[in-house]
């Protein structure tokens, strides 16, 4: 272990199996095609299981590359001491180009404003920038449009010409990879092949082509270039019931997220439970009271269907999840103050995964771990070079 959290670890808290992520990102290693390399994604605090002890520990298992979101993410990387390849892809031009630059981050560009913001900043820091060019191939979300393509990448030709920048990497991203033979899979590839085609065309030998998500490095070898860029996978989820359980896909969820009880009681027949009093007791029972609410990160929409192991069985939450705890009706069962109650896990142990949550929540797995609050200690085992734990 090596977070506590000033109120204790008692309350909730999330246990990160580091070596878990180890055996995730070599299995998803192992399963890559033509030499292709792996960009462990870690941005949004790692899909909220640490950024630096899960971008450690990847690097470890033997990311290639590691890839975020935003400059800040980028930074902290920096800040805590890595200095391997990595890749930042939201920018806005407010944001901190310069520091990027000097720190050595492969920056995305999609537009002629955010490669003038690279060359601006490459010139300011006498260095040159990294650059990958994105290439909207359809999800619609950021990438150059492709009949701006060509301008964009003339552009950055000329850049590169002039010293200001490299371009590295040539990519784009997909919409509905994690529903295997969705006609847009095909469509959106044939749409990148031109892509390179046109950069080829133009002088641009980048270093890396990428395209592959995780449901993408899972089930389309073709999309998988020179790297791929796997974000769920290596926390151990399945990007999708489509694309198989984490078990098929040889993926152990790294996350487990566990309460102490912080109160059981009994209480008679009609005794409403929660706000609004969606449930009322059916008859003398036991309430057990589960201290992790909404402000954990513990969805609202699951009230009344989030599953929890307590007291040796899978039970559901007991009307509505509030901010800070939930209730669960143990029937005819007892417990006690400070009795574990597992919310998720990997499931091997009988408690319900990730995966059952985002069922009960009309969500994705990727939701259910992301969203875990930051009062919730993160509790990392299996970091390298520590023992015991
Ligand atoms: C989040 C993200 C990924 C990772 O996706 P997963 O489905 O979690 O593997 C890859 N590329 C981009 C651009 C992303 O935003």
């Amino acid at each position: 272990m090596n977070e506590h959290s000033p109120e204790g670890s008692g309350r909730l808290r999330a246990d990160i199996d580091l070596t878990a992520l180890r055996a995730n990102v070599r299995s998803l290693r192992g399963r890559l095609t033509g030499g292709a390399g792996l960009m462990a994604v870690v941005k949004a605090d790692a899909y909220g299981h640490g950024l630096v002890p899960c971008a450690r520990a990847a690097r470890e298992a033997g990311a290639d590359w590691l890839g975020v979101a935003t400059p800040g993410e980028a930074l902290a990387l920096r800040a805590a001491g890595d200095r391997g390849r990595l890749l930042c892809w939201l920018w806005t031009p407010d944001a901190p180009w310069l520091r990027a630059i000097e720190a050595d981050v492969d920056v995305s560009v999609s537009a002629p404003w955010d490669l003038a913001a690279a060359v601006a900043a490459a010139r300011e820091a006498g260095r040159t920038a990294r650059v990958h060019l994105k290439i909207d191939t359809g999800l619609g979300r950021s990438g150059c449009p492709p009949r701006e393509w060509p301008g964009l990448v003339a552009a950055a030709r000329a850049a590169e010409t002039s010293g200001a920048i490299t371009v590295t990497g040539l990519w784009s991203h997909f919409a509905c990879a994690d529903e295997p033979g969705h006609p847009s899979i095909a469509a959106q590839r044939a749409v990148f092949e031109d892509a390179l085609a046109v950069a080829a065309r133009a002088g641009l030998d980048p270093e890396v082509r990428h395209f592959a998500n995780s449901p993408a490095t899972l089930t389309l070898p073709e999309a998988h270039y020179d790297l791929v860029r796997t974000g769920i996978s290596v926390y151990g989820l399945s990007p999708s019931p489509d694309v198989g359980s984490a078990a098929d896909l040889g993926l152990r969820p790294v996350m487990t997220l566990r309460a102490a009880l912080a109160g059981v009681k009994r209480v008679p027949g009609g005794h409403g439970v929660s706000y609004g009093h969606e449930y009322l007791t059916p008859g003398e029972t036991t309430l057990a009271l589960v201290p992790a609410g909404y402000a954990d990160g513990i969805p609202r929409h699951a009230s009344g269907s989030g599953p929890v192991l307590v007291a040796g069985k899978w039970r559901t939450v007991t009307g509505r999840v509030a901010m800070d705890q939930f209730v669960v009706d143990l029937g005819g069962d007892t417990a006690e103050a400070g009795d574990e109650a597992i919310l998720f896990g990997p499931g091997d142990r009988g408690e319900p995964t990730a995966e059952d949550w985002a069922r009960a929540a009309g969500t994705i797995g990727y939701e259910i771990v992301t969203r875990i609050g930051s009062r919730v200690p993160r509790v990392h085992h299996g970091v390298s070079g520590a023992t015991g734990t």
